[in-house]
């Protein structure tokens, strides 16, 4: 069984310049992401960075992930047009997309969900995670509800499409609520956003956080088709048509 080719894409802005973040991350939130998803034994991760050259995604990387983890705040509109389009095909044609919690505001998810990704938000505060959604696979092992200390408020209403599947809900103790949580469909690929994640905080360092990002890249890898089809593309022309008349002659007996 081959593994799961996982790139880990992170702004990796924040952990240059604060030494709170650098403190929590001193190798980066890709990184502390990265080993979470190594302890599996059936994930390889490539770690990549805005600064890297081609913006951290040449085409060999791109087109040789399986799932796509982003992690972006700061710098979304440096992000190329052109490799926001080039993701968007890659998704369509299988590739799992994973977004982290200020990820909602990139220009990979809004072009990917086809939505502005707005939401409240405010300053940190206790944040208990729970799990509505508990035989679905990305919730495997969490158990019904879960806390999380400090984590940036994320609230409603979120600007996305209704999701194909919501796994978590979340509430802080100022009552706020926001869908945490939820998973999409497009074309071939499975998108799988995940709320919390705020860079001054160790959210990535939580044993549940960590088994729900493991999850998510077994989830939104690539499906097995019994064919080679690609999504994307041009609509192709049927050259000539099946004719099943050895299986209806079965039928009829
Ligand atoms: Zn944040």
């Amino acid at each position: 069984m081959s593994k799961i080719r996982v790139t880990i894409w992170n702004e990796f802005r924040h952990e240059k310049t604060n030494d709170v973040v650098r403190s929590i991350y001193p190798e980066g939130l890709h990184a502390e992401i990265g080993k979470a998803l190594l302890e599996c034994g059936d994930i390889e991760v490539t770690l990549a960075a805005l600064d890297d050259p081609d913006q951290g995604l040449p085409d060999e990387v791109l087109n040789s992930t399986d799932v796509l983890f982003w992690w972006g705040h700061m710098a979304h509109g440096e992000v190329s047009d052109e490799l926001v389009e080039k993701i968007r095909q890659r998704v369509y044609n299988g590739m799992g997309l994973v977004v982290l919690h200020s990820g909602h505001y990139s220009k990979v998810f809004k072009s990917v969900v086809g939505t502005t990704g707005n939401l409240l938000w405010g300053d940190n505060l206790h944040e208990i995670m729970w799990n509505i959604n508990p035989t679905h696979p990305i919730a495997a092992g969490i158990p019904s509800h879960f806390h999380i200390d400090c984590e940036e408020v994320y609230a409603e209403p979120f600007q996305i499409p209704d999701p194909d599947e919501q796994v978590f809900q979340s509430w802080y103790e100022t009552g706020y609520v926001f869908r945490s949580g939820c998973v999409w469909k497009r074309g071939a690929g499975k998108v799988f956003y995940f709320q919390p994640g705020h860079e001054t905080v160790p959210t990535y360092h939580n044993p549940y956080v960590r088994r729900i990002l493991q999850n998510a890249a077994h989830y939104c890898k690539p499906a097995e088709t019994g064919f080679n089809y690609l999504y994307a593309g041009n609509s192709p022309y049927i050259k000539s048509y099946f004719a099943p008349e050895d299986e209806i002659e079965e039928l009829k007996k």
